[in-house]
């Protein structure tokens, strides 16, 4: 069982779909492990690293006889093409939308794999790389605001005078919005956040922040089965725009999360509410690759709207690479684990298997997936 782990194509990939310890894990399940030269190194894992761990250093021609390719994103065209049929190919495929990359993955005999769509169940959490990089992708929001920020985020009572403690407002209470409420109070900021699921209110006070939300009754049904957010109302967002207004002006930073699966993230902050805000505030949009939650956010800059700095970086997980690489490495190796048969120690392709029905986006020349085949007439 070849598995091959190739260097990242897209110009803002830093992450690697192996680390060290995912080499040995894997290894020990019986692959045969070939890593393209230099795949590490964006995530400060050599080569010499990869080969310590029993894997090989090989090129991009390795993908043409691998059973397994694990990936970090979606392959891109040149890449499908050097797959071999009915190879299993494994990663973050952003697959809303995609119709026609799904439909070539489809036509190269390949069984992709979208990590993304892991249901969230507790013997899959090991696996969740929503979990694992937004929380990095959190803390990191909080470090790139207060690099951008010209003033400091903890009080400081000082001889020379008092420098006030930075006020951070949090949209946003998932995964990543959690643990940039956590780092902004690690830092010393005062913080305050909101989030349209009720359940995201208790989460945040135990982090010493203060919630701030239209708690009517759409809100109190706002949670999906799943504990996604639903699409709110128009009414709803209209309060919900009214209550983030005056909030907002008296921010110093705001960090934006919001998102609703599947669809495109919700506008939560206009350009006014932006003009409101004090000179040298700054907004981190960490909704800005499905089109923003802020207006004026650019995807990968920093653009001045009015008094603001709106930062619009893209892959934030990525600009922790060597840390997000680790976890995102270990959720591939523990899915995996899943695929190898016990008994005979194959790889077994088993689309009624739970973990495999959810994630599989094509097999077997068709797009497979339930959200994203093609409507029979
Ligand atoms: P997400 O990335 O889909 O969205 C981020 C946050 O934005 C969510 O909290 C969402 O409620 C919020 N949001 C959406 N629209 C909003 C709006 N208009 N205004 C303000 N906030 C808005 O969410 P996520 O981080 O993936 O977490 C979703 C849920 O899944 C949470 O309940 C989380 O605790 C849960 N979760 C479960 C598991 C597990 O069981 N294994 C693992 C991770 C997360």
């Amino acid at each position: 069982m070849k598995l091959f782990v190739p260097i990242e194509r897209d110009a803002e990939e830093t992450r690697v779909a192996a680390s060290p310890d995912s080499v040995k894990k894997l290894k020990a399940l019986g692959f045969d492990i070939v890593v393209e030269a230099g795949a590490g190194t964006s995530s400060r894992i050599p080569d010499e690293a990869f080969v310590a761990a029993g894997a090989r250093i090989g090129t991009a021609a390795d993908a043409k006889d691998a059973d397994v390719v694990l990936k970090v994103r979606r392959p891109l065209p040149a890449e499908i093409s050097g797959y071999k049929k009915g190879a299993a190919i494994i990663g973050i495929m952003d697959p809303y939308g995609q119709d026609e990359a799904l439909q070539q993955l489809a036509a190269a005999g390949l069984t992709a794999y979208a990590m993304e769509l892991m249901p969230r169940i507790t013997r899959a959490q090991v696996m969740d790389v929503l979990s694992s990089q937004a929380n990095l992708a959190g803390y990191q929001a909080v470090i790139d605001a207060a690099a951008v920020y010209d003033r400091a985020f903890p009080m400081m009572m000082t001889a020379a005078g008092t420098v006030p403690a930075a006020r951070v407002f949090v949209m946003g209470a998932g995964v990543a919005g959690l643990q940039a409420i956590a780092t902004a109070r690690r830092l010393g900021a005062i913080v305050t956040a909101t989030d349209v699921r009720p359940a995201a209110k208790e989460q945040v006070e135990s982090l010493g922040a203060k919630f701030i939300a239209v708690e009517d009754e759409e809100f109190k049904a706002a949670e999906t089965a799943g504990g996604y957010a639903k699409q709110m109302s128009a009414q709803y967002q209209q309060k919900q725009a009214e209550l983030t207004a005056s909030h907002i002006a008296k921010q110093d930073i705001v960090i934006t999360t919001a998102l609703i699966p599947g669809r495109p993230a919700p506008r939560l902050i206009t350009r006014q509410m932006v003009e409101s805000m004090r000179p040298g505030s700054v907004i981190i949009d960490l909704a800005v690759e499905r089109g923003g939650n802020v207006e004026g956010a650019i995807p990968g800059e920093i653009a001045a709207v009015g008094p603001a700095k709106v930062v619009g970086y893209l892959n934030v997980s990525g600009r922790i690479a060597a840390s997000a690489s680790l976890l995102y490495a270990k959720n591939l190796a523990a899915f995996l684990e899943t695929m190898v048969d016990k008994e005979s120690g194959l790889l077994k392709i088993d689309l009624t298997e739970e973990l495999q029905q959810a994630t599989a986006l094509t097999h077997d020349g068709k797009v497979v997936h339930p959200a994203f085949a093609p409507a029979v007439d």
